[in-house]
């Protein structure tokens, strides 16, 4: 239920930061504790609702009522997770339960209530109950028990006083903490304001996560190479690292050895890394546009939304690049920036804006490469640019008529993760090396030795530099 708040107040937004914890061998114990008694929680309203159920008992569903029978058990009842712990987690049973009814009410027979335990379950703690104090928090826990101090690994990246929750959750291998606030949505001053009348339109893509064009002639470039090298590292690394390990995995029906379970665990560790790294990210790229955005005043993002092509089956290859591309999470991501920023975003249909000529409006064939020319007037210009600029003209309710000729575009280029071990030049994208002499070398050798006393010391050097060349017959 949202809390009530002033009448007077602007609009506010709610934003979650992940932080890391750094807690003693003792205190992850206890918080380890209080995540099993969470699960401990869950399973009983499972095992409540199951016994109804054979009763022909109507369910206990509502919070309040799951409360009541939370209060009825008694204290000390889960060992040290306090009411207000516990009571979240049958808040999140009660918001599943009613969401499941709710699909199953509109058509989707497949829908089904909560049934699964869960060893350890995410527990939250709202405003007052918890004390946050730069990087040492204090969360409560029940009477009589000390309470439970652990360490962040960064401070709280929002105001301590607007900070309305913290979710103590286990993910990803390591223990975390999630931070929610409430934020107001920025108030820029007057002759800064963003002008909901200045539009731009964003092409999301693959190779560019996003591609800007202001009705102005200005535009912005992010590239997402990096992004892309980071998915197709982590794929091979992966591959190496079950290779490695097959032999090791326990059989069906055998218990896994200590050994094996290190493996899982680092295994675990490294796919969470991933994870966050792609995440941050495409944070890095949304926040480029959005303070594009800002700094252009263009007050209204008109996005296209490409997510039809994810129901189009597109081979094993084609399907995993649209997998990783993670369409949802960089509209998601782009939309919550822009909304805190005070800029409105509206989703279009995206449909042929790579096969239309911003210039002319004519179709024509979608280019291969990254340059799109057109042969019915003189365009010549960015593929993804110029489907930006068409997506502009799509927002609903007025859209740029006059518009700037896009050959005069100023266009910015800027680099979604430049950080990510996959940018290195050491581990780049191997497709884009130059091909060493044309076609595939085939698997790396070591150099064949040289061969003594016939040939000078510049030629062997010339030889190193091409690195590659097949094995032959030399002049
Ligand atoms: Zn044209």
């Amino acid at each position: 239920m949202p809390r009530r708040r002033g009448t007077g107040a602007g609009p506010v937004v709610h934003r979650t930061a992940r932080i890391g914890l750094r807690p003693t061998r003792a205190q992850r114990q206890r918080c380890f504790g209080l995540l099993r008694a969470a699960g401990d929680v869950w399973a009983c309203a499972l095992e409540v609702n199951a016994w109804r159920w054979r009763r022909r008992d109507a369910p206990a569903a509502s919070y309040q009522e799951l409360c009541q029978l939370l209060a009825e058990a008694g204290p000390g009842t889960f060992s040290e997770l306090d009411s207000t712990g516990a009571r979240s987690v049958l808040r999140r049973y009660s918001d599943a339960w009613f969401s499941a009814a709710a699909r199953r009410k509109a058509g989707h027979a497949d829908v089904r209530f909560p049934r699964r335990r869960r060893a350890l379950m995410p527990v939250r703690w709202y405003h007052g109950t918890f004390t946050l104090a730069g990087r040492s928090l204090r969360l409560p826990t029940a009477r009589g028990c000390p309470p439970l101090l652990v360490r962040l690994d960064r401070p709280v990246p929002y105001p301590a006083e607007t900070v309305r929750s913290v979710t103590l959750l286990f993910t990803d291998g390591r223990l975390w903490i999630d931070a929610t606030a409430e934020l107001p949505v920025t108030v820029h001053p007057t002759d800064q304001r963003p002008d909901p009348q200045r539009m731009a339109g964003v092409d999301l893509g693959i190779i560019h996560p996003f591609a800007v064009a202001g009705s102005d002639g200005t535009s912005v470039l992010v590239s997402g190479r990096a992004i892309r090298a980071e998915h197709r590292m982590h794929l091979a690394d992966t591959k190496a690292r079950r290779r490695a390990t097959a032999a090791r995995a326990p059989k069906r029906g055998q218990r896994g050895s200590r050994r094996w379970r290190k493996t899982r665990r680092r295994a675990r560790l490294i796919e969470g890394r991933h994870r966050r790294r792609v995440r941050q990210a495409l944070h890095e790229a949304a926040k480029i546009v959005v303070d594009w955005a800002i700094e252009h005043r263009v007050g209204t993002l008109t996005v296209g939304d490409p997510r039809g092509v994810l129901d189009k089956p597109a081979g094993r290859r084609h399907n995993l690049r649209l997998r990783q591309w993670q369409i949802g999470r960089t509209l998601r991501i782009l939309r919550d920036k822009a909304v805190l920023a005070g800029i409105r975003v509206h989703l279009v249909d995206e449909r042929g804006t790579s096969s239309t000529c911003p210039a002319c409006r004519k179709r024509i064939t979608k280019p291969r490469g990254r340059m799109m020319s057109c042969r019915h007037c003189q365009f010549a210009g960015h593929r993804d640019l110029a489907a930006a600029f068409t997506l502009a003209t799509r927002t609903p309710g007025g859209a740029p008529t006059t518009c700037t000729p896009i050959t005069e575009q100023v266009v910015t280029h800027r680099r979604a993760g430049r950080h990510l071990p996959g940018a290195d030049p050491a581990r780049r994208d191997p497709r884009r090396r130059p091909p060493a002499g044309g076609g595939s070398v085939g698997r790396r050798r070591p150099a064949p030795p040289p061969v003594v006393g016939s040939r000078s010391p510049t030629s062997r050097g010339e030889d190193r530099q091409r690195g590659l060349g097949p094995p032959g017959p030399r002049s």
